[in-house]
């Protein structure tokens, strides 16, 4: 009989590259576990990282069934790194497991609620452009991406806070960057979506971005990273413009960082900074924060394959909060805000705090 490391990916072949990867956690003694939102949410012992990342292993090389109980593993992650963070060695649990999603999507073992998602794109496409449609402007250079998961306010206040701090018309791309498309698996047709948004936003000569989660695709995940800019970074190069927020002091703001923003894209001073401007002090901290903040369980489609378990982890995060002294949870993320919000948090976006301290010309 072949040694374990000799046997060869058979089953799930493009999962051979990421072998090391794979191995590192199979034979580990799972130092990350107390990371993992999802496996702290369902004590399970196949939900934490260690468990995806071994059944993975497991099914790319035959050594269990490809079913899709076994599968849905992979789709039991936020993508929010966490793990890594606690990891010798810096393990990409994450890209290994969305590649695994991917390998799995193709082969038909995706769990319903991610071909539901991949299936429902073009829908989804369809309402976003419609509630992007108010704010296109023919003669704008620079393209805002503002993000699916925020509403008509957030959309509304991301238009207005990005022209006063540009001082310019900007038009709001109708197009999603393919997010759902990736958590689903469906990596194909995230391809696909990537190279049309990347010739949508070619005419722009600037893009910003507001959604932590649509920026992290874009200059992250696509095959060749998009240049642009948080939006949340242009009101930090212009802080002292900023004008201070009446009753902001009042309403006691925590910063929650999200994954995408934080670990994703490394930004963590920027947000404290704006808010100390708007605020006239630093706003609150979870008790995990920074690189060791906790997920809000928005991430990588977990509210809709696993929406108990993402409810129960945006629960702990608000429990905290208030454990914390309560107050309102600030975000720059729109998956965080709806699982806050339905989670039963007082949440607002940096967005709508940027729109309100710029309602006037800035001086
Ligand atoms: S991510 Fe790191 S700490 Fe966690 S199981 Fe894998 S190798 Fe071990
Ligand atoms: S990326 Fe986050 S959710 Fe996924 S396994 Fe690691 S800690 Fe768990």
């Amino acid at each position: 009989m072949k040694r374990p490391d000799e046997r060869a990916f058979v089953r799930l072949p493009a999962l051979a590259e990421q072998a090391t990867t794979l191995e590192k956690c199979v034979f580990c003694p799972k130092l990350c576990r107390s990371a993992c939102p999802v496996s702290n949410a369902e004590p399970r012992e196949t939900l934490t990282p260690w468990g995806k990342m071994s059944m993975a292993y497991f099914m790319a090389r035959g050594d269990v069934p490809l079913e899709k109980d076994f599968a849905a593993t992979a789709w039991a992650c936020t993508g929010c790194k966490a793990c890594a963070k606690t990891c010798e060695h810096d393990n990409d649990v994450a890209g290994t497991l969305h590649k695994t999603r991917a390998e799995l999507f193709t082969r038909g073992y995706a769990p319903e609620g991610a071909n539901e998602v991949a299936a429902g794109f073009r829908e989804h496409q369809a309402s976003y452009a419609a509630r992007t449609a108010a704010h296109q402007k023919a003669n704008a250079k620079t393209a805002l991406v503002v993000g699916c998961a925020y509403g008509e306010a957030e959309t509304a206040d991301a238009v207005a806070a990005a022209e006063a701090l540009l001082g310019e018309p900007v038009t709001a791309i109708s197009q999603c960057c393919g997010r759902p498309l990736r958590s689903a698996g469906d990596e194909k047709a995230f391809q696909e979506n990537a190279a049309a948004f990347v010739r949508n936003i070619a005419p722009y000569t600037r893009v910003v971005v507001v959604d932590a989660g649509c920026a992290e695709t874009l200059m992250r995940h696509y095959p060749v990273p998009v240049g642009g800019e948080l939006l949340l970074q242009v009101a930090h190069r212009q802080l002292a413009r900023l004008r201070p927020l009446p009753g902001a002091f009042e309403l006691g703001l925590r910063f929650h960082d999200p994954c995408s923003l934080g670990r994703g894209l490394g930004v963590y001073e920027a947000p404290r900074d704006v808010l100390t401007q708007l605020a006239g002090l630093a706003p609150g901290e979870f008790m995990y924060a920074r690189d060791r903040a906790a997920c809000s369980g928005g991430g990588a489609l977990l509210p809709v394959t696993m929406p108990e378990v993402a409810a129960r982890i945006a629960e702990t995060r608000v429990k905290e909060h208030e454990a914390e002294g309560g107050g309102t949870i600030v975000t720059a993320c729109g998956s965080s805000l709806r699982m806050f919000r339905k989670a039963g948090a007082k949440a607002v976006d940096l967005v709508t705090l940027l729109r309100r301290s710029t309602d006037e010309p800035l001086p």
